[in-house]
């Protein structure tokens, strides 16, 4: 176990809240709905990350079944221990939490929210224009993956890119996936769409990466695939602080602590199964700010520690 003292210091030197009135957890059931209503108004957290500016942006969030977050486990089993933790036990509520990093030379957005794809989802926009960011401010765009919930709010209206200057990463085979006949064994037909209508236009301002190095200073595109085949997880540092955006890697704190519990949405599981312990093994043995991109509450940010046979999430405390 890390040093806890140590770690709030840091914690308390290197995040400067501004918007947000996230709480730590545990919360009980009414606290945390409460509380997100509020973050859903206020979606936006910043803080520094040595000299990079970093806000967490909401695009909202969305309610999964018990059951499709924890396939394999009995329901009452994970309700309870959702109950301990605090969390709702009727579903499983998701922030969809995005990154923006101003590194001083350049302006990144890691994914670009759903769209529409639920009624509680499309306020990436929205809140980037509360924290004061300009979509035609962002140059750089980095895809952790083309599931609907990441790349569904690519485009405007009218069919154009959402973000008019920028420029893409994806990992190769995330893309190469998407257009295969592969796809169409292994993902729902209207991911595949979805995906592809997102993609088409941006393909000419698309960068394949193939290899982990640096894509930008400071940033680094890690392979982590199974949840999709070309699921990558995005490495930011900068002067001594360093910070993982996980994506879909982990979706939920208790698959952490219970590494085992798997959810429906994993397109490789085996692969899932080997790319989570290669990227918690990596959070457990660093001090990193990690993002759960889907990790209740929003923003998402705490730290990965090892815990029994898995990790425990140590979520960023209010200071
Ligand atoms: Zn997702």
């Amino acid at each position: 176990m890390k040093d806890l003292i140590n770690r709030r210091n840091f914690l308390r030197s290197s995040v400067l809240a501004s918007t947000s009135i996230c709480t730590g957890l545990p919360l009980s059931g009414m606290e945390f709905f409460q509380n997100n209503i509020a973050f859903r108004k206020e979606g936006s957290f910043s803080f520094k990350l040595g000299d990079f500016a970093c806000v967490c942006l909401s695009d909202g969030g969305h309610s999964y079944k018990v059951e499709d977050f924890f396939s394999n486990v009995p329901t009452n089993l994970v309700i309870e221990e959702l109950h301990k933790k605090g969390f709702p036990t009727d579903n499983v509520w998701t922030p969809y939490t995005h990154l923006y990093i101003n590194t001083g030379e350049n302006h990144v957005l890691i994914d670009m929210g759903a769209g529409q794809l639920f009624n509680t989802t499309g306020e990436l926009l929205t809140n980037m224009d509360i924290a004061k960011i300009q979509p035609e401010s962002i140059d750089k765009i980095i895809i952790t993956h083309a599931h609907p919930d990441h790349i569904g709010g690519a485009l405007d209206q009218t069919g154009n890119p959402a973000f008019p200057n920028a420029e893409y990463f994806i990992w190769k085979g995330e893309w190469d996936f998407w257009y295969s006949k592969e796809a169409f064994e292994k993902a729902p037909r209207i991911f595949i769409e979805l995906a592809q209508k997102n993609l088409d236009p941006l393909k000419d301002l698309m960068h394949f990466i193939d290899h982990e190095s640096d894509i930008l200073p400071g940033i680094k595109m890690i392979s982590a695939p199974g949840h999709t085949p070309g699921h990558a997880v995005v490495a930011i540092s900068s002067g001594a602080e360093s910070l993982f955006y996980i994506g879909d890697v982990v979706l939920h704190p208790l698959h952490l602590e219970n590494p085992d519990w798997l959810p429906i949405y994993d397109i490789i599981p085996e692969k899932a199964a080997q790319s989570k312990q290669k990227i918690c093994n990596l959070l457990s043995e660093t001090d990193a700010w990690v993002i759960g991109q889907h990790f209740p509450p929003f923003p998402s940010l705490g730290h990965v520690t090892r815990h029994e046979s898995g990790w425990e999430w140590l979520p960023r405390k209010n200071s």
